[in-house]
């Protein structure tokens, strides 16, 4: 049982306030949707979460089980559990991913690593996600498609086993199979693990597949409402700003 726990947190980049009074609990076995309108902060949660140095914490604290994550660094993150499945994932010339995956999952494991154990794991996460199994001998992301890239994220947070995964709009640059086939296989490891699990995306097509416990809606840096799946039909109905109006008037 763990929990990820965001508490009065305030963040800024170049002196704007992105996340104002943030607040949020994220516990195994949970699934969290954040939706929201673009720039609104959602990938500052993200990132701010993982540690990206870019985004300055003013004030509040990011908690893990009851241990303060504000000044560790973003692998000493990693090592705790946390995982984030970034929107648009950067190519690493000269690193391949099973270079990459090995040495992760090597690290994550220290003796008891098992290189044909992990050989196994690949192919067969790769036939899950109906990945081209050359793209573990390609550098990292190198020449691959937004669609292609995402799913190379959900092949990392299957092999890691994350306790606490983020996904920052992993539906985006999706083609409609490879959607539905990435929610399944992020589906298939909740449900075969003890993760908690933070969505964001700002399309409701992912939630046929990934059925959220709790929606929140972010605007201007901050929650303004929270609820269950039932929410993302009323922002289907409504739309952010009109509910936004309603909170407000
Ligand atoms: P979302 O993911 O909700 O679309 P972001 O968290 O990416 O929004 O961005 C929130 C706001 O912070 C936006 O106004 C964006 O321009 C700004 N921002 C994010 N990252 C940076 C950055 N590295 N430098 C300057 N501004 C940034
Ligand atoms: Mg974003």
């Amino acid at each position: 049982m763990h929990t990820l726990k965001i508490k009065d947190l305030i963040v800024e980049i170049d002196n704007k306030v992105i996340l104002n009074d943030f607040n949020l609990e994220i516990k195994s076995g949970e699934i969290h949707a954040i939706m929201g309108p673009n720039g609104t902060g959602k990938s500052t949660l993200s990132r701010v979460i993982m540690g990206d140095s870019n985004y300055k914490i003013k004030k509040g604290k990011i908690l893990f089980d009851d241990k303060l994550l504000n000044d560790l660094t973003t692998d000493e993150r990693a090592r705790l559990g946390i995982f984030l499945g970034l929107q648009m994932p950067t190519s690493i010339e000269g690193v391949t991913n099973a270079d990459f995956l090995r040495t992760a999952m090597h690290i994550k494991e220290g003796n008891n690593f098992n290189l044909m154990h992990l050989i196994k794991d690949i192919n067969k996460n790769c036939e899950d996600l109906k990945m081209d199994k050359d793209m573990i001998h390609r550098s990292i992301n190198s020449g691959f498609s937004g669609g292609e890239r995402k799913k190379n994220e959900i092949l990392q947070m299957k092999l890691l086993k994350p306790s606490i995964v983020i996904l920052d709009e992993i539906d985006s640059g999706l083609d409609v199979d490879s959607l539905k086939i990435v929610g399944e296989n992020v589906m298939d490891y909740y449900n075969n693990s003890d993760s908690g699990i933070l969505l964001i995306t700002h399309y409701q097509r992912l939630l046929d597949y990934i059925k959220p416990d709790f929606v929140h809606i972010i605007m201007n840096g901050n929650i303004i409402k929270s609820g269950d799946s039932s929410l993302v039909k009323e922002i289907e109905e409504k739309g952010y700003e009109n509910i936004y109006n309603e909170i407000n008037n």
